[in-house]
């Protein structure tokens, strides 16, 4: 069953091919949601728009999509609800999802992270950013493997199996501990964006950071210092960013 909204953006993509990603639009203001689903169908993807959180999770149950783009602010069941339940379900806590949220504060983009949002948007936005940050994840998710439900992240030999918590170069496992693959693990998921120190800290610890600076950064680094030994060649991918923190950037790839 199609709603009448999804009928009619399926047929202005009709020439796609039908496996293309299929996104659903977790939006509560019609225009937000229109000018979204217009962007990303003009792009190739299925566009299915949801109006409201039991909208949205009927979607889902429905049909699994490849991506979700979720309004944190809706009516009733909030984003956030959403992301907590998507995330919950073995079924669909691998489906990668970019919320969209109309506050700067960085506490609820660490709050949302840690509920396990893939990516992040600040409302007003440009249709184009959203594209490409869309574009972005699924190029990241395309390594994903159903198997077992774990999700991969794959970046040039590196290869990280969340479900089975392995990672291997080359084929080749490495041995980390569970602070390095999780710092490894935020460095990927977030490819080529840097990373404070805090941010990293609370990914890779759960913590929350009312540690003094002074320590958060030897703790941080050292553990970096680690990460990169291990990832030998690959350790250099682990980038400095002076005064603020750290991203992974991979050779021959813009900033
Ligand atoms: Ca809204």
């Amino acid at each position: 069953m199609h709603s009448a909204l999804e009928g009619k953006v399926m047929e202005a993509s009709s020439e796609k091919a039908p496996n293309n990603p299929r996104v659903l639009v977790v939006e509560d203001e019609p225009d937000i949601a229109a000018l979204i689903a217009y962007q990303l169908t003009r792009e190739g993807f299925r566009v299915e728009t949801a109006a409201t959180g039991p909208e949205a999770m009927k979607s889902v149950n429905r049909e699994i999509p490849d991506l979700v783009v979720l309004d944190r602010m809706l009516p009733g069941l909030s984003g956030d609800d959403i992301l907590k339940s998507l995330k919950g379900e073995s079924a669909t806590k691998a489906i990668p999802v970019l919320v969209l949220t109309a506050k700067r504060e960085q506490e609820d983009r660490i709050a949302g992270f840690e509920l396990g949002a893939d990516d992040y948007l600040t409302k007003p936005f440009s249709p184009r950013e959203l594209v490409l940050r869309c574009q972005a994840i699924l190029r990241r998710m395309s390594e994903t493997v159903a198997a077992g439900g774990g999700r991969v992240l794959k970046e040039g030999p590196i290869r990280m199996d969340l479900g089975a918590h392995q990672v291997t170069v080359d084929g080749e496992e490495l041995n980390l501990t569970p602070t390095e693959f999780r710092l490894l693990q935020a460095l990927m998921e977030r490819r080529g964006r840097t990373q404070s120190r805090r941010q990293l800290l609370e990914k890779a610890w759960d913590v929350e950071s009312d540690i003094s600076d002074r320590i958060q950064t030897r703790t941080v680094d050292m553990h970096i210092r680690r990460l990169r030994a291990k990832l030998d060649e690959m350790g250099d991918w682990i980038e400095t960013v002076r005064g603020f923190g750290y991203r992974l950037r991979v050779p021959g790839e813009d900033a």
